[in-house]
């Protein structure tokens, strides 16, 4: 260490204004070309920031919250847990009967298609809350139309990059399966999931209600704390 710290403007990459610097959000929004960028190891990467519409019908202007939602193949995933399952240390037979009946829940519940983890990409208040939220929603699979965010001063209070969201990937999804399966012996190091490549930054819709986050996908409350920091301050004073 030589005790230099550079310090750098950071300017849009396509035309070159300077960017705003907000808080502890790690994206940008450009305020001349309304292009989002993220921090991204040493460089600024561009991000695609996506918008859920708010379920049909819903009145009033919805809270929205980032998350990194990454692709996985079910059957992949169905291949993993079963290949995971199989080393399985030898258990009572009313457990084993158990797992076997959780695993085949499981399985019907991941499918065949495409499966989605949510990673929160806000600031976190804390990681296992964090945990919690990316499991409730990669439990419910919400199915919406989302469309590119590209209005003017709508910022993404993203604190996460696509490389530290793959990085909670394991944990959430592991989060998600039943508890017998949870604790089967060393099947949490031995599964590998095999996601995408590319995460899609998506904001989805939550509803204030006093203290509480409603999500409008899910239907789950969380404490409005845990991303007050990420609500911008026209919603927050709502
Ligand atoms: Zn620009």
């Amino acid at each position: 260490m030589n005790g230099q710290l550079t310090v750098r403007l950071l300017r849009c990459g396509l035309c070159g204004t300077p960017l705003p610097v907000t808080g502890r959000s790690a994206a940008f929004q450009c305020e001349a070309c309304h292009n989002h960028w993220i921090i991204s190891g040493d460089s600024l990467a561009p991000l695609q920031v996506w918008r859920a519409a708010p379920p049909e019908g819903f009145p009033g202007e919805p809270v929205f919250l980032p998350f990194w939602v990454i692709e996985a193949d079910g059957a992949g995933i169905r291949g993993g847990i079963e290949a995971a399952m199989e080393g399985r240390p030898v258990t009572e037979r009313a457990e084993t009967t158990r797992q076997d009946r959780e695993l085949s829940h499981l399985s019907a519940r991941i499918g065949d298609g495409t499966f989605r983890i949510f990673v929160p990409a806000f600031h976190p208040a804390n990681t296992l809350a964090h945990i919690k939220i990316g499991k409730l929603l990669t439990e419910c699979q919400p199915s919406f139309r989302a469309r590119r965010q590209t209005e003017p001063d709508r910022p993404v209070m993203c604190s996460l990059d696509a490389a530290e969201a793959a990085r909670l990937v394991d944990f959430i999804f592991i989060a998600t399966l039943p508890e017998s399966i949870q604790r089967c012996g060393d099947f949490v190091e031995r599964l590998r999931l095999n996601t995408s490549p590319a995460p899609r930054m998506v904001e989805l819709p939550f509803e204030r209600r006093g203290a509480s986050l409603r999500s409008l996908y899910g239907g789950f409350e969380i404490s409005g704390r845990i991303a007050d920091e990420s609500i911008p301050a026209e919603s927050a004073a709502r």
